[in-house]
């Protein structure tokens, strides 16, 4: 139960770390909104009083408990934008208008209840997905606070990227925004797109099958239209099982939300499959054949054929569990969400005086917090399940003290072979370190000016280096390979016209 006499608070009922979804109880002037409903079990909802629900996209942590909620309370409003309900097909949802598409009559946006209005804006991350700003008129002021949801500022191939335009200089009172990705950054989104196909058909070369376990909502159709739209012509047969077709069909019918390349791509053929041309897209059940098969649970692998040559493609966080499956396995990466550059980005330009911290590990959400950029402008907080943050509104911001420092300092010592790098053994006190340090090998690589560490985990160290050195080093794969030819100095196929299969000694691969 809330109890505070404030007229902003948030209550977090489950912040998105680890298994569990992203919901939040808002108390915004007299009314309690509950954001994003992603509880398995809604039965701690039912005692509370709740004036709204609102659904900032379709993904299964924020939107788990939404059908629950509803049978259990039929009267309470779910709100969402229409994309949102189509991909979860539940006709209960209030749909709200997106921002652009409101007169001028109501700048305020869409009124929920007496004084109360919402405003909604894409958020990037997946169609449907969307940012909600709410403004409470008291008897003395105005409160407003903004939830991205899942945000994402780059354009993907399903969805615009989140309008920092749209946003700039709204200065919420408020701001609950994910942390997901820390303070890490990621290369553009091209980039990973380019190096993704890249990892494919390198892959190719040696398996003529791979499994590929997919997000079922939202990458699993972008990595269809990234495989139709970069490998196109190319003679590849791709599966897709029966969880991703049926959201793939969804898509279809919330085509007027997706991006105008997409719909101009989709008005004279299908959108997701492709029976005629190359790569051709087929539904399950795969007829026996080699190629790509796109998954959602590994359970279905026991089904497929089973070629000695197969390889497994998982996301980084399935690694670990899928490697007992006794297959060579390898991760891919495609972001989801801004990471941390995107993420103190948009808190600058909108510039809330309160910002919370959500979904997202604990650490990587500290990170952040971290962050002298931030901490030393905006009231920042962590909320945990269970406490309520109190958000008092003032023009007297009170510095809280800076949190754990987080940066450390070191010594360089450079002999004529080795570099040695000393850091305080505080370091190791973060939970982090022992991953870190798990094998005693680091990774060096520069990033503009700053030179980055990075740990070489066990697994690393015993699936990717050793497919290198088996699989993978072939010309194919090889940074000196120019347009058929081999390039290397010290290669003696210099200047010939090589095979994709062939290799030499002075392979360096392109992959890393
Ligand atoms: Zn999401
Ligand atoms: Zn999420």
């Amino acid at each position: 139960m809330i109890a505070s006499n404030a007229e902003l608070s948030c209550l977090a009922l489950a912040t998105g770390q680890g298994d569990e979804g992203v919901c939040l109880l808002v108390q915004i002037g007299v009314y309690r909104i509950l954001l994003d409903c992603g509880l398995r079990d809604i039965s701690n909802l039912l005692e509370l009083e709740i004036d709204g629900v609102w659904c900032s996209h379709a993904h299964r942590h924020h939107s788990q408990g939404l059908e629950a909620l509803h049978t259990a309370l039929p009267q309470l409003p779910l709100y969402s934008s229409s994309a949102t309900a189509i991909l979860l097909g539940l006709d209960s949802l209030i749909i709200l208008p997106w921002q652009n598409s409101l007169g001028e009559r109501s700048p305020l946006g869409t009124e929920l209840y007496p004084g109360l209005y919402a405003r909604i804006f894409p958020a990037g991350h997946l169609p449907g997905a969307a940012a909600i700003l709410f403004t409470y008129q008291g008897s003395d002021r105005s409160y407003t606070l903004l939830y991205t949801g899942d945000f994402f500022i780059s354009n993907t191939r399903l969805t615009e990227g989140l309008s920092l335009n749209d946003l700039r200089g709204s200065r919420p009172d408020v701001l609950i925004v994910e942390g997901s990705y820390g303070t890490t950054r990621y290369a553009h989104r091209r980039q990973q797109e380019n190096a993704l196909v890249q990892q494919v058909n390198a892959l190719l070369i040696e398996h003529n099958t791979i499994y590929w376990l997919v997000p079922e909502l939202g990458q699993a159709q972008e990595i269809l239209l990234l495989l139709r739209g970069q490998m196109a012509g190319q003679r590849l047969e791709i599966w897709v099982d029966k969880h991703i077709a049926d959201l793939c069909d969804r898509f279809i019918q919330c085509l007027p939300e997706l991006p105008n390349n997409i719909q101009n791509f989709a008005r004279d053929r299908s959108l997701f499959w492709d029976d005629r041309g190359w790569p051709r897209v087929n539904h399950w059940p795969p007829t026996p054949a080699s190629g790509i098969f796109l998954i959602t649970d590994l359970t279905a692998i026991a089904q497929l054929p089973s070629l000695a040559t197969a390889l497994l493609l998982v996301p980084p966080q399935d690694l670990e569990s899928s490697t007992k499956l006794g297959l060579r396995t390898q991760s891919y990466f495609l972001s989801e969400h801004s990471d941390g550059a995107g993420t103190a980005q948009l808190i600058h330009n909108i510039r809330p005086q309160h910002v919370l911290f959500v979904h997202g590990s604990p650490t990587y959400l500290a990170d952040l917090t971290g962050l002298e950029e931030l901490h030393s402008r905006y009231q920042l907080h962590l909320p945990s399940v269970g406490n309520l943050v109190e958000l008092p509104i003032g023009d007297t911001f009170l510095h809280a003290p800076p949190p754990t420092e987080s940066t450390y300092e070191g010594e360089l010592a450079a002999g004529s072979q080795l570099i040695h790098i000393s850091l305080p053994a505080t370091v190791a006190d973060d939970p982090r370190w022992q991953h870190f340090a798990d094998t005693g090998l680091v990774e060096a690589r520069w990033q503009g000016e700053e030179l980055i560490l990075r740990g070489v985990s066990a697994r690393q160290l015993l699936s990717y280096p050793e497919k290198i050195a088996e699989d993978l080093r072939c010309c194919g794969n090889c940074r000196y390979l120019r347009g058929q030819r081999c390039l290397s100095e010290e290669s003696p196929l210099r200047g010939f016209k090589v095979t994709a299969t062939g290799v030499c000694r002075s392979f360096i691969s392109n992959l890393l």
